[in-house]
């Protein structure tokens, strides 16, 4: 579980995250949404210390995320252990160009995880065929659609078999017709019991996929609630125009 208390972000003088809170409970799908700029990558990428934040308190599993105490920074070796346990999943695949599927998964198994090519290729190959690449294995990220290419990244991250997955808005760069497949497989990963954290403006998955969404404004966390809740009976104003946008 992830435990969000009191955490504020600034760059600068801009108040990007204003005293939020929130708990994500382990085996279940968190939706983010909210206007651009509301601060959802920031708070994604707080929770596995990507941005630093300057108050308040993350927990993972009950462990202070990033700082060893208040204003004391974790040291690299620590955080980079606990971050083994986060997947993340960007907009941008970030696959490497000169690498198959298989090597782009089982890179990560080797270089962090200290398995053997072998070992890894075998893990790349199961991750793979998870997300409906089996037959896709050998191809370099150039010879893949954008949706092979993003499940590909998707494979990645599961391979690392993370606790915790955090996805930033990982449809929003593919074609249209491309979005179902990805979303089919991060609906078949909420299945097997992830606790996933979803930034996303793909309401129809918020609305079926998530078990809460917590809807952000101006770095203000303003409702965390049950889909149903949200998107059919929004009690804040502020929930009912953003959906306004999306009818
Ligand atoms: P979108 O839906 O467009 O991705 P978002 O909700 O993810 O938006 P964030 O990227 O978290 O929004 O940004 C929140 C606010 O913080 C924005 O006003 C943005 O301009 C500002 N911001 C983000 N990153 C930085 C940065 N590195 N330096 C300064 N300001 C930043
Ligand atoms: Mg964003």
């Amino acid at each position: 579980a992830v435990e969000i208390r009191k955490v504020n972000k600034y760059y600068g003088p801009f108040h990007a995250l204003k005293d939020v809170d929130l708990s994500i409970p382990p085996g279940k799908v968190t939706c983010l949404i909210g206007p651009s700029g509301s601060g959802k990558s920031t708070l994604l990428r707080c929770i596995n210390f990507l941005e630093e934040y300057d108050s308040g308190e993350i927990r993972i599993d009950g462990k202070l995320m990033g700082y060893e105490a208040p204003g004391r920074k974790m040291a690299g070796r620590k955080l980079r252990e606990m971050r083994r346990s986060i997947g993340m999943v960007f907009q941008q695949f970030n696959l490497w160009p000169h690498m198959t599927a298989k090597e782009n998964v089982a890179e990560g198994l080797i270089r962090v995880r200290g398995l053997s090519k072998a070992e890894a290729e075998k893990r790349a190959a199961e991750a793979l065929t998870k997300v409906g690449l089996g037959d896709k294995m050998g191809n370099h990220p150039s010879r893949l659609s954008g949706g092979q290419q993003q499940r590909v990244a998707i494979a990645r991250a599961i391979a690392m078999e993370p606790r915790l997955m955090l996805f930033d808005e990982p449809t929003s760069a593919l074609d249209p017709e491309l979005v179902g497949e990805v979303l089919n497989v991060m609906k078949a990963l909420a299945n097997e019991g992830m606790t996933m954290v979803v930034v996303t403006h793909e309401m129809g998955f918020a609305a079926h996929v998530a078990d809460q969404v917590a809807f952000m404004e101006k770095g203000e966390l303003v409702a965390v609630d049950s889909p149903q809740a949200i998107f059919h009976a929004p009690k804040d104003q502020r929930i009912q125009n953003f959906l306004r946008t999306y009818h």
